[in-house]
């Protein structure tokens, strides 16, 4: 019989609008003649207030009025497969869906826990590729509770990020994705503000020293012996790669294959794939880079363990043009989830 596919979409997190996007390319994808003996597709959509719902068709419906529990799950959840959680940010990349998902003893497309949760915050993120030798830019970690103790600490903050940092700096929230929260500060006063915006949202917050870069992505697919896609540009023309510029139509421009020389696609792909295996990486994950072309460094910017999955992303497009159509590649995850879970790989 045809394997059935537990489509999880939706999502308490503020990239929730994304997944759903990302997860109706997905059921089209196993829709395709390539695979549509192979899957039944079963869509789950998690409303924003954490209840689970069946639905008929990938869309986001209408939150249910009925107060059901937060821990009742739909029945056809026991007849799943193999799941493929297709959620972004906080409660869904972050490994806590791929506990619940290990507790329930089935397959999952992606990686286990420790690497979502590794990989979703960015000061274990950067503490992790800076203990495995991989360059990276310069940052400071502050805790919101440094904040707020005290109306100073803002003044004695500022001032060691000034001295280890200088400007421009980027001020993030530790756990969040699709550049929520994230400012870019020129000055005292707009690090005060950008300090205050990430303070609000996250309780940890993670500076870095900006860099004047092109930015770089390179596709990661396997368990064991992954493989590394060709390299793309991400450009645009707003002062970064800000909320606005990612889900606007047109305000940015995937380039593939990047034009650069071989030497720096082959170090991304090998520091893409040193950073995949050292992290335990398990089915997928994109990898961002800075390419500082003064001097010909590159950094690593950051891991997304579940990145944007829409016909239009950057993750399946790498792949099409490294050869594998949007079918095969759902296919191809498919698979992998299935041989982690026989833990042969
Ligand atoms: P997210 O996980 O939300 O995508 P990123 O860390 O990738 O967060 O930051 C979003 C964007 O902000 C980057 O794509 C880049 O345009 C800009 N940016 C982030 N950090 C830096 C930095 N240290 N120097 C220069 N630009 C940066
Ligand atoms: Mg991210
Ligand atoms: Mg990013």
């Amino acid at each position: 019989g045809r394997l059935r596919v537990g489509l999880l979409f939706g999502g308490r997190s503020r990239e929730h609008e994304v997944s759903v996007v990302s997860a109706a390319a997905i059921a089209q994808a196993f829709a395709d003649p390539l695979n549509g003996d192979r899957y039944e597709v079963v869509p789950i959509y998690i409303q924003k207030d954490g209840r689970w719902r069946c639905t008929e068709t990938v869309s986001a419906p209408a939150p249910s009025l009925d107060n059901q529990s937060l821990w009742s799950f739909p029945a056809v959840a026991e007849t799943i497969d193999v799941w493929f959680p297709i959620l972004h940010g906080p409660n869904g990349e972050d490994g806590t869906i791929q506990g619940l998902l290990e507790m329930m003893q089935r397959p999952y497309v992606g990686s286990g826990v420790a690497a979502s949760a590794i990989g979703m915050d960015k000061i274990l993120m950067k503490t992790f590729f800076g203990a495995v030798g991989l360059p990276q830019v310069q940052y400071v970690a502050i805790s919101r509770s440094e904040l707020w103790s005290d109306p100073c600490r803002y003044r004695q903050v500022c001032d060691r990020i000034e001295t280890e940092l200088g400007y421009p700096c980027f001020v993030k929230p530790a756990n969040l994705g699709s550049s929520v929260g994230i400012s870019k500060a020129k000055n005292r006063q707009q690090l005060t503000t950008a300090l205050e915006t990430a303070a609000e949202l996250d309780r940890r917050i993670i500076v870095e020293a900006g860099v004047v870069a092109r930015e770089l992505e390179c596709a990661v697919l396997g368990n064991d012996a992954p493989q590394a896609s060709v390299v793309g540009e991400i450009t645009y023309s707003s002062e970064f790669y800000d909320y606005e510029t990612k889900y606007t139509d047109g305000r940015a421009d995937l380039k593939i294959p990047a034009d650069i020389p071989a030497t720096v696609s082959n170090t991304i792909q090998d520091m893409a794939l040193k950073a995949f295996t050292a992290l335990d990486g398990a089915g997928l994950a994109r990898f961002d880079f800075f390419y500082l072309p003064d001097n010909g460094q590159i950094l690593i910017n950051e891991v997304n363990t579940l990145p944007g999955f829409t016909a239009l992303s950057m993750y399946p497009q790498l792949w099409a043009a490294s050869g594998l159509s949007f079918p095969e590649l759902v296919h191809r995850l498919v698979q992998l989830a299935l041989e982690r879970h026989r833990g042969i790989a």
